[in-house]
């Protein structure tokens, strides 16, 4: 039931009623007259207040789609367990294709099938930036020209199908297969038993699917969004008591750059920086929380997306109702909309720019570290030479490395981008080391940057020794702890 999807679709619909239901000229010029006064009024939402199933979902995406192919492009990253889509919507100025310059932004929702707010939201957010887009709003404008925005509304469509409406249940939290997809990732903290245990094949489908799309772009920055809580929780999300471990919480060493991209969200909602919590207890000084202090998980999405594909994701819980009921879902968009536009933004961040070799062309895999910010998987330059870099404004010392090329190290004043919708740009341009000045440039670079991080010593601070032979107790307790927390998050 999608009479407007855009506002040259509403316009359509309701011309063509009008015109063939007014019998009068008076009649005409009336409805006339009403048309123009809701095409005037922007801040009405085409797209129904109420929850939408799985084929809506799809129908509506294919809708958005083919009304506005210059600035939106459906994709699929591949099937739930029950052979669902895992449709994608991308949004931006090149909606195919990554331009340079141009960071990939994404928001994904419902990964726990029975927390079902996200969905709804991210329908809202396509609606409200397309028919921004179209109305020359300025924000919109400006968010879908300086990013391309992918949207993952639905990531357990099968666990929806399932779901209960309760506030608390977790009936349809898990996939088709009982799996928690958001403990079902590789984790860098879990060990090599679990490591071995979760290979590639055993994965949830809907998480094969999530590291597959992981691979086929460098996102910049992201956030996945779950109910039964109301809280912007940041990596990581686990620890093996190692050097990140510090007063209860699990630090990842672009913890300011974590905590502002939290308080953007917390700050830019409308309750969730009083930080009042739910019923159940648990308060958030400003609506945010380290993962890890809160409680720890293994398996996380958002520790494998910093960690394995340098992309800066957030937890967002966003109502203290898993399923609110529809009628409060007007209210959430309200508190929501602004958040969701801001947290969009932080996209440009930092510093971003290309890496060119001694004969000037761009090079894939260089890596591109922060003096201070010691990545288990040290970030490194994509298929174009691109690197993005997201921090706070500041002096920051850059230090680039590349196989047969010197070791470059430059330090960059660094603005806030968001403001300008764009990241500083800074290319960096390495020379070739005099022996190896007269070869051909060495070694061929594999398509996509691995890391084969595993408890690398140089991220725990050297407490591996100490730490692995604990970590079976370590996981037991997690689990228990997890088990504990898993019905209210
Ligand atoms: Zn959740």
């Amino acid at each position: 039931m999608y009479n407007c999807k855009s506002s040259a679709k509403k316009h359509c619909d309701i011309t063509a009623t009008s015109w063939f239901q007014g019998h009068t000229a008076v009649m005409s010029s009336l409805l006339f007259f009403l048309l123009l006064l809701l095409l005037l009024s922007p801040a009405s939402s085409a797209l129904e207040f109420r929850y939408h199933n799985n084929r809506e979902i799809e129908q509506y995406l294919v809708q958005v789609n083919a009304s506005n192919p210059d600035i939106a492009h459906l994709y699929s990253i591949g099937q739930s367990v029950r052979g669902q889509q895992l449709w994608v919507l991308a949004l931006g100025r090149s909606p195919r294709r990554h331009t340079l310059g141009v960071p990939e932004f994404k928001y994904v929702a419902n990964m726990h099938g029975n927390e079902a707010l996200g969905r709804e939201l991210l329908l809202q957010l396509i609606d409200d930036l397309v028919r921004g887009y179209r109305d020359n709003d300025t924000r919109s404008l400006r968010l879908l020209s300086g990013a391309r925005l992918h949207v993952l509304p639905t990531m357990n469509p099968d666990g929806f199908d399932e779901a209960s409406t309760h506030c608390q249940f977790s009936q349809g939290r898990f996939n088709y297969n009982g799996v928690d997809l958001n403990r079902n990732f590789p984790d860098a903290f879990a060990g090599l038993r679990r490591q071995q245990q979760l290979d590639e094949e055993k994965r949830e489908a809907e998480v094969r699917a999530v590291i597959g799309w992981l691979k086929t772009e460098t996102f910049v920055l992201s956030a996945n969004l779950h109910g039964g809580a109301l809280v912007a929780s940041y990596p990581y999300d686990n620890s093996n008591g190692g050097s990140e471990q510090v007063g209860g919480a699990s630090v990842a060493p672009d913890d300011d750059v974590f905590i502002h991209l939290a308080k953007v969200y917390s700050h830019s909602h409308g309750s969730m920086h009083r930080g009042d919590g739910c019923d159940d207890g648990g308060s958030f000084v400003e609506g945010i929380t380290n993962g890890y202090q809160w409680y720890p998980l293994a398996g996380g999405m958002q520790d494998y997306n910093y960690v394995w594909a340098q992309c800066l994701e957030l937890t967002l819980e966003l109502s203290c109702c898993k399923f609110p009921p529809a009628a409060q879902l007007p209210a959430l968009w309200t508190e929501n909309r602004n958040a969701l536009l801001s947290f969009i933004q932080q996209v440009h961040l930092g510093v971003k720019g290309r890496v060119f070799d001694g004969s000037g062309s761009p090079v894939q895999n260089a890596v591109v570290e922060v003096k201070g910010r010691k990545n288990m998987c040290p970030f490194r330059t994509d298929r174009h030479g691109e690197y993005f870099r997201l921090l706070l404004p500041g002096n920051y010392s850059f230090t680039v490395t590349y196989p047969g090329h010197e070791v470059l190290t430059e330090t960059l004043d660094v603005p806030h981008g968001p403001d300008r919708y764009s990241a500083m740009t800074h290319d960096f341009l390495l020379l070739r080391t005099p022996e190896n000045s007269t070869q051909a440039p060495p070694t061929k670079v594999t398509p996509t940057p691995t890391c084969n991080y595993t408890l690398s010593q140089e991220a725990a601070g050297g407490a591996i020794a100490t730490t692995r032979p604990t970590w079976a107790v370590l996981s037991v307790g997690l689990g228990f702890v997890a088990a504990l927390r898993s019905v209210a998050d």
